[in-house]
């Protein structure tokens, strides 16, 4: 089966026609043909090759739904079904992350594009059908794509520390992943805050749940917050902002800022902790994706053809994607 997307040839070029054959699937894959797939900063970083990691030719894409159109003999999928996937193609499953369902830090997983694979900026996509999500009927295939890995990123947080609804949540940076972490810390019965570099999103910040809205000029009191989910990978006055949590609050870092300078004094008397974390294993995506469901949680998207993918990636590069692009395929 020949299979048509974009690629990168090299790092930092526009993305051109590409094409390539898959020949026999293996016993747990799965073809899925792709209606919506997600434009993600990982998918920029990586044409860029900014984590020297990337092999060309390169087609990105990684919040991928469609239907699966053939599979291979052991997969509980069935043809005609509609799938989600995101990042991660598959994991070992033997090693003890894996044995406790910590797929995404499996040190063995693999990515569904790279290396070999190709991702969703395509018209179809190869995938592992373990690792494939089912989505709520009523859920559009264009605001599901976003939440395989945006969503995904910032649901994990509320479960992995068991973030209650008396606790109050700040998320910093109203992009694709504040705009969500905005909504779905509302629908966990959180006191929301949103922080932002701009006062422009206030009015918008408030819409997807946030009851207070603070920028670095207007910022938070000290010890005003039980967690700080961090979205930005901009370089932050880090005391300041560890100033705002409570003691025993956590901040943590969905982001990667290039570097991170703190004085250890603002941790050790308050027990503060400065946390990372990974978008989620495959059980809470799952769940994410039921809870998105049940409480009518959607990306705000702008919907682009495949053949503007090069438009979108600049919009994105820009900051002016609001808040996630969805290419259409
Ligand atoms: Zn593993
Ligand atoms: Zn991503």
């Amino acid at each position: 089966m020949q299979i048509h997307g974009y690629a990168a040839f090299q790092a930092k070029e526009c993305l051109r026609p590409f094409s390539y054959t898959v020949s026999d699937l293996k016993p747990f894959e799965v073809i899925i043909q792709v209606s919506h797939c997600g434009i993600c900063r990982t998918d920029l970083h990586m044409i860029e090759n900014a984590w020297n990691r990337s092999t060309y030719p390169l087609v990105p894409g990684h919040e991928i739904v469609g239907v699966v159109v053939q599979k291979g003999q052991l997969s509980r999928l069935a043809v005609g079904e509609r799938v989600a996937v995101g990042w991660v193609y598959s994991s070992c499953l033997e090693c003890s992350e894996c044995l406790q369902e910590n797929t995404n830090i499996c040190q063995y997983k693999t990515s569904i594009y790279n290396r070999g694979r190709y991702g969703g900026f395509a018209d179809f996509v190869v995938a592992d059908s373990r690792f494939c999500f089912q989505l709520p009927k009523q859920m559009e295939s264009v605001h599901a794509a976003p939440l395989l890995c945006a969503g995904a990123t910032v649901f994990a947080p509320f479960i992995n520390y068991q973030i209650q609804a008396n606790q109050s949540v700040a998320v910093i940076g109203i992009g694709g992943l504040g705009h969500l972490a905005l909504q779905f810390s509302r629908s966990f019965g959180c006191e929301t805050s949103a922080i932002s570099s701009t006062e422009e999103k206030q009015r918008e910040a408030k819409e997807f749940g946030a009851s207070s809205f603070y920028t670095y000029e207007n910022p938070p009191s000290a010890m005003q917050f039980h967690y700080i989910l961090c979205t930005v990978d901009v370089e932050l006055d880090w005391n300041l902002v560890l100033s705002w949590l409570k003691p025993n609050g956590v901040l943590c870092l969905v982001s990667r800022p290039k570097t991170f300078h703190f004085d250890p004094a603002m941790i050790v008397s308050t027990q503060r902790s400065i946390s990372g974390s990974n978008n989620a294993n495959r059980f809470l995506v799952q769940e994410m994706l039921l809870f998105a469901g049940r409480f009518q949680i959607r990306p705000k998207v702008e919907e682009m053809p495949l053949s503007e993918v090069n438009t979108a990636l600049e919009r994105l590069k820009n900051n002016q994607a609001r808040y996630r692009i969805v290419l259409k395929i």
